[in-house]
This record gives C-alpha cells, sequence and structure tokens, in this order.
C-alpha cells in the first residue's frame, strides 16, 4: 500500500439500475507508478476509470487526488486525461492540429503550441514532418502515437489508458507495449492502464489489480502475482497467458 498516494478511491460503488458494477472497491496508487487494471470483459475496468476520469458520477464513495477531494469535480477541471481504444483523433485535422487542440484550449500562442506539438512528435519518434500530414494518411501505430502525443500535451498528472493496443496487430501491440513502457519512464508521469490481457500488464506494470465481477481479486507487484496468485480465479487467469 503506498504510503502517499497520488490517487485514492475509498469505497466506490456504481450501479446500473438494479444492477452493481463496482461493489465499494478501495485502491491506493503512487505517484509516477505504472498501475494496471486487468480483468475479464465486463469485470468493470472501464468503469472505473470513467468515474475517474469525469465522464460518470459515483454512486457512493471518495475519490481524492492528493489531499483533495475530486468526485464532484468536473472533468475538464481534473488533472487527468484518458487515452481511448478508439483512436479519437479528429480525422479532417493535421496531426500537428491534433496534438496542438489541448494548447489551442489553453489559448497558448501559435508558435508555443507549434514548439511543443514537435517536441512531442519526437518524444513519441515521429519526424517533425508529420505535423503537417493528415491524420488520414497515418497508420494505425502512427495514430496511437498521435493519440498519445495529443494526451500529452495536456500535460495531465495522470494518463489514463482503456485498452489502447486492443484494436491493434500483435506485433503492432508488441512494439507499442515497449514504448509506452518506455514514455512512463521517460515522463515520470503516473500511468493507469487497463487491459484484458494480463500477459500486456505483466510486461509493463509496477502493480497490477486483478478485477473479477466488480472488486478487486488480487493487487500486488507483477511478480507476485505471477508467483502467488491468491485465488483460483487468479491462477487460472494466469493459465491464459502460458
Ligand atoms: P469492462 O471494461 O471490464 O469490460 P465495464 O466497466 O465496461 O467492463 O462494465 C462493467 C459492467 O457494467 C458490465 O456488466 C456492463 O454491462 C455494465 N455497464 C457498464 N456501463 C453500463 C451502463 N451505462 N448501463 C448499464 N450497464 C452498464
Ligand atoms: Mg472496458
Amino acid at each position: 500500500m503506498p504510503a502517499n498516494p497520488i490517487l485514492r478511491l475509498k469505497s466506490v460503488r456504481k450501479t446500473f439500475g438494479h444492477f452493481t458494477a463496482l461493489h465499494g472497491i478501495d485502491l491506493a496508487i503512487e505517484e509516477g507508478e505504472f498501475f494496471t487494471i486487468v480483468g475479464p470483459s465486463g469485470s468493470g475496468k472501464s468503469t472505473i476509470i470513467r468515474l475517474l476520469v469525469g465522464m460518470d458520477e459515483l454512486t457512493s464513495g471518495e475519490i481524492w487526488l492528493r489531499d483533495k477531494r475530486i468526485d464532484q469535480i468536473p472533468a475538464n477541471l481534473r488533472p487527468t486525461c484518458m487515452v481511448f481504444q478508439s483512436l479519437a483523433l479528429f480525422p479532417h485535422m493535421s496531426v500537428g492540429q491534433n496534438i496542438e487542440f489541448p494548447l489551442k484550449l489553453r489559448k497558448i500562442d501559435p508558435a508555443k503550441r507549434k514548439a511543443r506539438a514537435i517536441e512531442l512528435l519526437q518524444l513519441l519518434h515521429l519526424p517533425a514532418s508529420y505535423y503537417d500530414k493528415r491524420v488520414t494518411e497515418c497508420s494505425g501505430g502512427e495514430r496511437q502515437r498521435v493519440a498519445l502525443a495529443r494526451a500529452l500535451a495536456f500535460d495531465p498528472e495522470i494518463l489514463f489508458f482503456d485498452e489502447p493496443l486492443s484494436a491493434l496487430d500483435y506485433r503492432l501491440r508488441k512494439s507499442l507495449e515497449k514504448e509506452l513502457k518506455d514514455l512512463h519512464a521517460r515522463t515520470g508521469k503516473t500511468f493507469v492502464y487497463i487491459t484484458h490481457s494480463l500477459e500486456e500488464a505483466l510486461v509493463m506494470s509496477d502493480r497490477i489489480a486483478i478485477m473479477k465481477s466488480g472488486r478487486f481479486e488480487q493487487i500486488s507487484d507483477a511478480d507476485e502475482i505471477y508467483s502467488k496468485p491468491v485465488s483460483r480465479f487468479v491462477a487460472e487467469f494466469m493459465g491464459e497467458v502460458n
């Protein structure tokens, strides 16, 4: 359990009508950590992230960012940013315009915006010449990098990823896994990552939470999940990796 968590969930419950998607979960995430939530489809992973970024409201419980309660704060005022599964770029805009979008919202002047966009392109290993490229001319992997660059342009304290690689083919997924891990190391930001692939989680994460039906089954270091699964469910989930 982290001593000074950047993010804390206290007894977070979420219901949809009579259905309970989250059964009062507690979680503490350390600053700078690569934290992954893994679990089968329908276990409540996306619901957690939607609550954290403010896309949906809690039924009960609290969310804290350091010493500030944020669950009542509107999404656009939270220092968090989401990278989606679907590559939510603006197709009619250039790569540069996409990356600069958050900076434009903040009324940063055009020269500074461009300089920052080019820095971010380089951080994501894309050539500066991509600044003027149409999004529609980029490959799937390139678009995912542009989406990442745009997320970083918001300069969020915490980045959330909801299965960002699941639509990509195996080879691309493997290389982006490595890049994401590397990006995490270079930015020093807190990454909260969701996947239904334990293999992906084990490759990238500092700690992993395994979800089952709206509850955490186990939260531990990546290697401990592997060597000491707490339940048959975790062990069987692990078995799918091999
Ligand atoms: P995961 O991301 O792990 O696949 P979700 O968090 O999307 O799972 O969903 C968890 C459960 O909550 C699922 O059973 C899903 O059908 C249900 N659920 C999610 N969103 C809604 C909604 N808006 N209305 C009703 N049920 C929902
Ligand atoms: Mg989901």
